[in-house]
Parts: C-alpha cells; sequence; structure tokens
C-alpha cells in the first residue's frame, strides 16, 4: 500500500459544497488502495480577509499574534474537510501543523521547515484513517510559538510531509489542470506540459509563473520528491515535476528545447544615470540597495560614452521596494556623482525556459526576432543555463508571450486549458 500525499488549495475547498466534492475525491484515493494525507489551504480568500482584519485592529500587528490568526484559517478548512470524510464513513482526524510534527525556526511570516517528526500522522494512518493536516505551519522549537511559513506556504507543508512520510507522489490540486507552456488567459492555445524537471519548475516560478511555491520545488528537488501537480475540477492527468533524467522516460521525445514562457509584471526598474566609469561605483550603488534588504534580480551596465566616461546601470528590483531603494540611492548621490535617477513601473519580464537550450544554438536569436516581429522592443536581457528573460514594457508583455510561444511552437491545435475556479490557485 502506497502514501499518496494531496494538498488542496484555496479555490478547491472555498464553500461547504466544494468541501464536499474534494472530500469524495479523497475517499476514492483512499477506495483505490492508498494511505491518505492531505494538507489543506484556507478557503477562498479567508487568509486576505483576516490580514484586512488584523490590519484594521492594529496598524502594525505583532507577528506572533499574526501567526496564530492566519493558522486559523487552515484550521477551518481542516477540521470540515475531516467532518465531511466522516460523513462518508471513512475516518479522518484533522492536525495542525504543529501536531503534525512540524518544526520550524522561529521567523513568524516566513519560517523554515527545520524538521518533520510525523508521529501523530503515521499512527493515523496505521488505524485505517485518512489524515488531514493544516497547511503553511508549523511550531517554532525554540519559542515554541505558531508559526507560517509564507504566503502559499501550503505547498511546501505537503512536500515536507511527503517526504518525511516516504509518499510515493506530492499531489497538488488547484484549479488548473497542470502546468500550461504560457498563462492560459494571455494564450488560450497553451499546452499542457506533461513532465516537466525540477529545475526548469524553479526557473518558470522565480520567472513570475504562479504555478507552485517557490520553496516546495526546492525541497521536492532536494529530496527527489515527485509532484503531480493536477486540478480538483477535472479528473485529468496534470503535469509531474520529476527529476531531469525522468522527463523523457515514458515518451518517445528528446527533452523539449523550450517548455514554457513565464511573465512577471511584479517589478520595476530603476536606472542610475550618469554614473562615473571608475573602480568602486557600481559596488556602492548596490551596497546601498543590499543593505536596505532590497533583492535585485536583473543588472545592465551599458558601455561608457567616450567623451564624458559616465555610463548608465539598470537594475529591476521588486515594485514594491521601489520607493526604498530610490531614497536609499538618493542618499548617495553626492559621494558616487552620479546624475540622476530613474524610476519605471511599467515593465514586465517575459522569459522562455527549457532544458534543451543548452545545447541548442540560435534561442535567443529566434525569440529576439520574435519580439521584434511583433514589434515588441527590449529593454534589458538575461539568461541563465535554461532560461533566457527579457523586460519590456508593461503594455507589451502580453504581445511578447504570445511571439515567443508561437516562435516555438509551443501551441496545441486545440484549446487545452481551463481555468476552473478563477483564481489559479
Ligand atoms: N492560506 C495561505 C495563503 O493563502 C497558505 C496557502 O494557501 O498555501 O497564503
Ligand atoms: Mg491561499
Amino acid at each position: 500500500m502506497g502514501i499518496v500525499v494531496q494538498k488542496y488549495g484555496g479555490s478547491s475547498v472555498a464553500d461547504a459544497e466544494s468541501i464536499k466534492r474534494v472530500a469524495r475525491r479523497i475517499v476514492e484515493t483512499k477506495k483505490a488502495g492508498n494511505q491518505v494525507v492531505v494538507v489543506v489551504s484556507a478557503m477562498g480568500d479567508t487568509t486576505d480577509e483576516l490580514i484586512d482584519l488584523a490590519n484594521e485592529v492594529s496598524p502594525l500587528p505583532a507577528a506572533r499574534e499574526l501567526d496564530m490568526l492566519l493558522t486559523a484559517g487552515e484550521r477551518i478548512s481542516m477540521a470540515v474537510l475531516a467532518m465531511a470524510i466522516n460523513d462518508l464513513g471513512h475516518e479522518a482526524r484533522s492536525f495542525t501543523g504543529s501536531q503534525a510534527g512540524v518544526i520550524t525556526d522561529a521567523e513568524h511570516g516566513r519560517a523554515k521547515i527545520i524538521d518533520v517528526t510525523p508521529g501523530r500522522i503515521e499512527a493515523a494512518l496505521a488505524d485505517g484513517a485518512i489524515a488531514i493536516v493544516a497547511g503553511f505551519q508549523g511550531v517554532s522549537q525554540t519559542t515554541k510559538d505558531i508559526t507560517t511559513l509564507g504566503r502559499g506556504g501550503s505547498d511546501t507543508t505537503a512536500v515536507a510531509l511527503a517526504v518525511a512520510l516516504r509518499a510515493d507522489v506530492c499531489e497538488i490540486y488547484s484549479d488548473v489542470d497542470g502546468i500550461f507552456s504560457a498563462d492560459p488567459r494571455i494564450e488560450p492555445r497553451a499546452r499542457k506540459v506533461d513532465r516537466i524537471s525540477y529545475e526548469e519548475t524553479l526557473e518558470m516560478a522565480a520567472q513570475g509563473a504562479k504555478i507552485l511555491h517557490l520553496r516546495c520545488v526546492e525541497y521536492a528537488r532536494r529530496y527527489d520528491m515527485p509532484i503531480h501537480v493536477r486540478s480538483s475540477f477535472s479528473e485529468k492527468e496534470g503535469t509531474w515535476v520529476v527529476k531531469a533524467e525522468d522527463v523523457t522516460k515514458d515518451g518517445t521525445m528528446e527533452a523539449a528545447i523550450i517548455t514554457g514562457v513565464a511573465h512577471d509584471r511584479s517589478q520595476a526598474k530603476i536606472t542610475v544615470v550618469g554614473v562615473p566609469d571608475k573602480p568602486g561605483e557600481a559596488a556602492a550603488i548596490f551596497r546601498a540597495v543590499a543593505d536596505a534588504a532590497i533583492n535585485i534580480d536583473m543588472i545592465v551596465q551599458n558601455v561608457s560614452a567616450a567623451a564624458t566616461s559616465l555610463t548608465d546601470v539598470s537594475f529591476t528590483l521588486p515594485r514594491g521596494e521601489g520607493q526604498t531603494a530610490m531614497s536609499a540611492l538618493d542618499k548617495l548621490k553626492a559621494t558616487v556623482g552620479y546624475e540622476s535617477l530613474q524610476y519605471d513601473d511599467s515593465v514586465g519580464k517575459v522569459s522562455i525556459v527549457g532544458a534543451g537550450m543548452s545545447s541548442s544554438p540560435g534561442i535567443s536569436a529566434r525569440f529576439f526576432e520574435a519580439l521584434s516581429d511583433a514589434g515588441v522592443n527590449i529593454e534589458m536581457i538575461s539568461t541563465s543555463e535554461i532560461r533566457v528573460s527579457v523586460v519590456v514594457a508593461e503594455s507589451q508583455v502580453e504581445d511578447a508571450v504570445r511571439a515567443a510561444h508561437a516562435a516555438f511552437d509551443l501551441g496545441s491545435d486545440e484549446v487545452e486549458a481551463v481555468v476552473y475556479g478563477g483564481t489559479g490557485r
């Protein structure tokens, strides 16, 4: 008998009807001969509503109390889901993250899992019960306080439990049928990817594709836990996230050159204009940004104009940090001696990702030609071994996604993608 860990996102358990539907699905999995552990997210938009509530009560809620509040969302789902399963004649027992043995550090709001000791889950399974675990939460090893893993953290709970229980698979259910070659809301011909490597999934997720929590993929890769991303609204086979060697195992094809196109509208661009071209200037600029605890992404430094020996340095960063970065840089104006700062938050990033690109020449050229044919201007470029990303005007993101998708023949002949719930989670 194998162990299956299933995780249901907020859109799959949004109301009483959905909870009963999910309960039937869980019971089917059990009846098929599996031991089943289920991780649930908070119902629908509960987490956002709880955050709003906290902010109405207090302008700066204490991190410990905010975690206590937010974990209540998942506790509601786990209890009602267990009730629904019990009504179908199967025993279900719900557990908080702490009861399930999810041990974390003490960083409220972004705790890291340091150990999983799922004794009570194993005992429930041994008794023939279905175990339901509240996602996105744990307990600090040092303070014994309740912690949360950060938004979207239930995916990570599920993978961590799957690893600790030596499960056969971790199934992640949302309201889309799997991972698509592009966001189906932009490219209706997006194709469902049958198999994708951990590395490609990490790149897709890091480049803005809202498929899986980045940390959960890192965790799965580290312990080689296969993830099956699928919809709770259909019976269709979803996307398998597996190690690179296993991507082509059952197929006849070689690894696809390009697996998908990701886009991200959450970034802004800062340009430091007229930086003196001498050692130490870039260091000073990025030290200031780093000291403000801002994560930057792409960096471009232009060749300095011979006449002035001044150069422009541009970089991208999360939009939410734009003003902090601008004021940190403002303080450097006299010491660095740059001319001015420019801030642009109407930019977007479009990336092509594929493990096969490292061994095929001409991928960037094909990508850039497609963008040029679509009239899209490239503002910045960055690459990794399996990715090429460009920054473009935000108004051109959708054109760029469609152009890239077409250039690499990623489209399917039929419309495959169905978004059942509407949130994509
Ligand atoms: N309910 C939490 C959130 O909305 C955790 C999760 O859904 O994974 O972020
Ligand atoms: Mg959620």
